[in-house]
């Protein structure tokens, strides 16, 4: 009788649990993979995929308040939430389908259960039990709530997805990328949202100019913005709900969404049993190689909190796989990855932001932009752009790159080829403009910013950069 059922486990049919599972049994590993919700699972079920769905969705309020300028009578737009839900639930349900379907053409035995460890090579199965040499832990995170009384009434983003109805007023609360991608969602669709954020600006850890800019450009859009607001306590008040807000300041809403954190999935999991080491938010630790403290168990994607992002728990399983079943060792880069905020107008962003840069006490020469864009003269739209190239003075390699605004993620997308590849200013300025895009003000800023009197390093931590 074989020692192991199979020579690589997965548990979670994520992102990176799947193409894992599907790179190693392409080496030739017999490979089995645990799913306990649906396959595909946060990006593709209720994540990047049908937030960005949405976001489309919410796009064409604006879309439809531009066309005037540019000649087009449109008569008044109808908007149905349910239908927009019900194409999207159409299009999550393809998709996850597709995840079956690979992973079974790949000759991965799918399993639909929830899996725990037993022990180092043990993974029990609803009841069964089954062996494995080597297992990959990629359960991915969940959100979570701070435990305010009334909580109970509130929903993440998780339910978001799901409403029946599109509320008439919505409190989005929380600082981050999805609490303000969600607020762009709600309030390009019509509804009252407020955002509620105990911080100020938004969007702690990316660069400061890019923090404040958006801040402001999302209360141009009718977000009720409020920052340094914290709510205490949420109660039913008839057919709506009532936040008691720290001040004594109430405001009354149909749905509150919690966007205050996400924390790994890692409950439940028997890492103790095992003897696999967390920290004390549940966090797997995991060497270079996404090797755990135990030698034939490795952990990927966000369970391991390195950088939440789809992409790079992808890279993150093929480096797995290529170092323990394709014999070709490699290890993931986690430096200048690009990433992007579907809100409303859009962030992305690839590299260091200005005060990271200066906390390594580098001397920098700064490039900002902030400009009305083309599309703007005949929209009649208050939408700006904002753009900032962060440049080591001694090097002049750009180290970090942001932008606030239209397709900001397309162009980033690309800049970030150049960043990786370490490109200096000189070569962003021999770049040859794309004439008439936005994206062209990146090689042509000329005149860096005037030295700060102090670098305002501290300033900048203050606000929690
Ligand atoms: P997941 O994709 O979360 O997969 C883990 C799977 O494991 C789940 O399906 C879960 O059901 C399953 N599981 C857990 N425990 C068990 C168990 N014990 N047994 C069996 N199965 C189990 N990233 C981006 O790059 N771009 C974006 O625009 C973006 N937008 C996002 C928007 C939202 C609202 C959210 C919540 C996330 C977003 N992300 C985005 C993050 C992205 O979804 C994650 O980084 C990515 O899904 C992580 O992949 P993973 O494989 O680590 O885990």
């Amino acid at each position: 009788m074989a020692l192991y059922d199979y020579d690589l486990f997965v548990i979670g049919g994520g992102s990176g649990g799947v193409r894992a599972a599907r790179m190693a049994s392409g080496y030739g590993a017999k490979v089995g993979i645990a799913e306990e919700y649906r396959w595909g699972g946060t990006c593709v079920i209720r994540g990047c995929v049908p937030k960005k769905l949405l976001v489309y969705a919410s796009h064409v309020h604006d879309e439809i308040a531009d066309a005037a300028g540019f000649g087009w009578t449109i008569p008044e737009a109808q908007f149905s939430w349910p239908k927009l839900i019900e194409n999207k639930d159409k299009e999550i349900a393809r998709l996850s389908r597709i995840y079956v379907e690979l992973l079974t053409k790949a000759k991965v035995e799918v399993i639909e259960a929830h899996a725990r460890l037993v022990d180092r090579h043990t993974i029990e199965l609803d009841g069964r039990q089954v062996r494995a040499k080597t297992i990959l832990l990629a359960t991915g995170g969940k959100p979570e709530r701070p435990r305010i009384p009334g909580i109970e009434h509130s929903i993440t983003s998780n339910e978001a997805f799901h409403l029946p109805h599109l509320p008439k007023r919505v409190a989005v609360v929380g600082g981050g990328y999805i609490a303000a991608e969600f607020a762009g969602i709600f309030n390009g669709l019509g509804a009252k949202t407020h955002l509620l954020y105990r911080g100020a600006p938004l969007l702690r850890g990316f660069d400061g100019d890019v923090r404040a800019f958006v801040t402001e450009e999302i209360r141009k859009k009718g977000v009720d913005l409020r920052t340094n607001s914290d709510v205490e306590a949420i109660e039913p008040a008839g057919t709506h709900l009532r936040l008691k807000l720290k001040g004594g300041e109430s405001l009354d809403v149909d749905q509150v969404l919690y966007a205050t954190g996400r924390v790994p999935n890692t409950e439940g999991l028997g890492l103790e049993a095992a003897g696999v080491d967390v920290d004390k938010k549940g966090i797997i630790r995991v060497d270079g190689h996404s090797r755990t403290s135990i030698e034939n168990i490795y952990a990927i994607g966000d369970c391991t909190d390195r950088l939440a992002l789809t992409p790079v728990a992808i890279k993150e399983a093929m480096a797995f796989v290529d170092t323990v079943f394709g014999g070709k060792p490699w290890a993931m880069d986690h430096s200048n990855v690009a990433h992007a905020v579907f809100c409303q107008p859009q962030v992305a962003t690839v590299g260091m932001s200005e005060v990271a840069a200066r906390s390594e006490g580098r001397r920098l020469d700064i490039y900002k932009t902030n400009f009305k864009p083309l599309k703007a003269t005949l929209s009649g739209s208050t939408e700006r752009v904002f753009m900032k190239l962060v440049v080591d003075r001694a090097s002049q390699v750009v180290l970090g790159v942001h932008m606030v605004g239209a397709d900001a993620a397309e162009i980033i997308q690309s800049i970030a080829i150049a960043v990786k590849m370490g490109a200096t200013k000189a070569q962003f300025d021999q770049t040859v403009a794309l004439h008439p895009t936005a994206a062209e003000e990146f090689v042509t800023m000329r005149t860096p910013e005037p030295e700060p009197v102090e670098p305002g390093l501290e300033d900048m931590q203050a606000a929690g950069e």
